[in-house]
């Protein structure tokens, strides 16, 4: 786990990545791991001395198995409320979850890496079925009322429903899978998309990186891969450029 801005934590999973946002003893969780990523979720949160029971809520990026692990069981233990964009909750509440499978990604990227890390993400639950049928829409439009004023950005495409969480006092972005910047399956490193097959809608997922393109923050807290600093602009124009081949 690390600092990555003042009260805000940055938490590695099974090839994945939480966000903990800290005011005062309240937090914000982004994103939750894979089921078998729970135990980690909770020692992180005890790691600053905090509870389970302090996550004032917990904001999903979408409704992949490896960001919603933690949902249920926070929710029916604790009961933290779980937000995410509108469009992506009929998906997260039915468990039709636009996502592939790890024999798809086998399939079209067969190499020894990719092998290890399916191993990986099955013992993690990727072939578990899940839905969170306590799934909710944000509760308001603009900033949110939690740790952190967290700043719903719609940027549809790796998901229908996708979204980032801006966190304007921290100059962070958490761009969830909507830009990553390291994938066991890509090999390369810094700002990105996932790879193609990855996403519901390829083009969408290119054009929404114009909406994260003009947000005021100068660091990219990905669903995949290390925290990276420099502008925006700076992060979609390499995701660009390397979307486009050059
Ligand atoms: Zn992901």
């Amino acid at each position: 786990m690390r600092e990555v801005a003042k009260d805000v934590f940055c938490v590695g999973g099974t090839d994945v990545n939480w966000v903990l946002v800290r005011e005062g003893s309240d937090l914000t969780l982004i994103d939750g791991g894979w089921r078998g990523d729970l135990p980690a979720v909770e020692r992180s949160i005890r790691a600053l001395g905090r509870r389970p029971e302090d996550i004032r809520a917990i904001l999903l990026t979408h409704a992949h198995l490896d960001h919603l692990g933690a949902l249920n069981h926070f929710h029916d233990r604790y009961g933290t409320p779980v937000y995410m964009d509108p469009a992506e909750v009929p998906h997260a509440r039915d468990g039709r979850l636009e996502q592939a499978t790890p024999l798809d990604v086998a399939r079209r990227a067969w190499r020894p890496a990719v092998l290890a890390w399916s191993a990986r993400i099955i013992r993690a639950g990727a072939l578990r079925h899940t839905s969170v049928p306590h799934a909710r829409p944000f509760p308001a439009d603009g900033p949110l009322d939690l740790p952190g004023r967290p700043v719903p950005v719609t940027c549809h495409g790796h998901t229908s429903g996708h979204s980032a969480y801006h966190l304007p006092a921290a100059g962070a972005v958490a761009t969830g899978d909507a830009l990553v910047t390291g994938h066991p399956l890509t090999r390369r490193h810094g700002p990105q998309l996932l790879p193609g097959f990855f996403a519901h809608s390829p083009d969408e997922a290119l054009a929404a990186l114009d909406v994260l393109d003009g947000l005021d923050a100068d660091l990219v807290l990905p669903g995949h891969g290390l925290p990276w600093r420099g502008s925006l602009a700076e992060a979609v124009a390499t995701a660009r450029e390397r979307a486009a081949g050059t």
